[in-house]
């Protein structure tokens, strides 16, 4: 949005299209997730939209939300939360794996705090062992644990 423009006619009637298309491929998926809203088209993900009841270090690990498969797919909401502590957070697909988190740097810095080490495997090993006493914290606070 950087410059107030009226559209055309032909600018106008296209988005209009560009709108329409839309609307009309939301409708096309038959069954939604009664907590999260969203919609797929394949009733047994919709059954099995697991939005409620998911751990943050499923954000780090490749098998995460059932190995990406999924309906939901909490990663960017934990990648969220970190930034907000002061990170730059990446994320990426592991091929036809899970959506995960893959670098995490203090801003202003390169030092990636997911990188593989003798004792941390990226997208393997649990990320508190990776991860600052802060974040780990923060993220249990927002994200509780269920009984
Ligand atoms: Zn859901």
């Amino acid at each position: 949005m950087s410059e107030e423009k009226p559209l055309s006619k032909e600018e106008f009637e296209q988005a209009l299209r560009d709108l329409s298309s839309l609307v009309l491929n939301t409708s096309s998926s038959e069954y939604t997730c009664a907590h999260c809203g969203e919609e797929t088209d394949d009733e047994e993900r919709a059954d099995s939209c697991r939005c409620q009841s998911w751990h943050w270090r499923e954000a780090f690990d490749k098998f995460g939300f059932d190995d990406g498969e999924n309906l939901f797919n909490g990663t960017d909401e934990v990648a969220g939360e970190i930034e907000r502590l002061g990170y730059d957070v990446s994320c990426d697909f592991w091929g036809n794996h899970n959506y995960l988190i893959t670098s995490i740097c203090p801003k202003g810095s390169e030092e990636n705090l997911l990188e593989n080490t003798d004792d941390f495997q990226r997208g393997y090993t649990d990320p508190r062992k990776a991860l600052p006493e802060f974040v780990i914290r923060h993220l249990d606070e927002v994200y509780k644990e269920e009984s």
